[in-house]
């Protein structure tokens, strides 16, 4: 999915950018991120954005994250 994202054609930089990349088919503003997170919209371009985001922003309130699979960085 991610290289249908990389293909897109850019949109002007204050465009809502829809992504397709799952069945919620969120209409991203400029600057924001999808309710996932994942992607976000840079200056009209859907970007996949740090998967690690999520985690670090649930260690930063304080909740509890669960490890990844021991021997799974590589
Ligand atoms: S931003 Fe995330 S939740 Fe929204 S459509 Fe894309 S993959 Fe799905």
């Amino acid at each position: 999915m991610s290289e249908a994202v990389a293909t897109q054609t850019p949109s002007p930089k204050d465009a809502v950018v829809r992504c397709d990349a799952c069945p919620v088919l969120c209409r991203i503003r400029p600057g924001k991120a999808g309710a996932c997170d994942r992607y976000a919209n840079v200056e009209g371009v859907l970007t996949r954005v740090d998967p690690l985001v999520i985690t670090e922003k649930a260690a930063a309130k304080g909740e509890s994250v669960i490890p990844f699979l021991s021997g799974s960085e590589g």
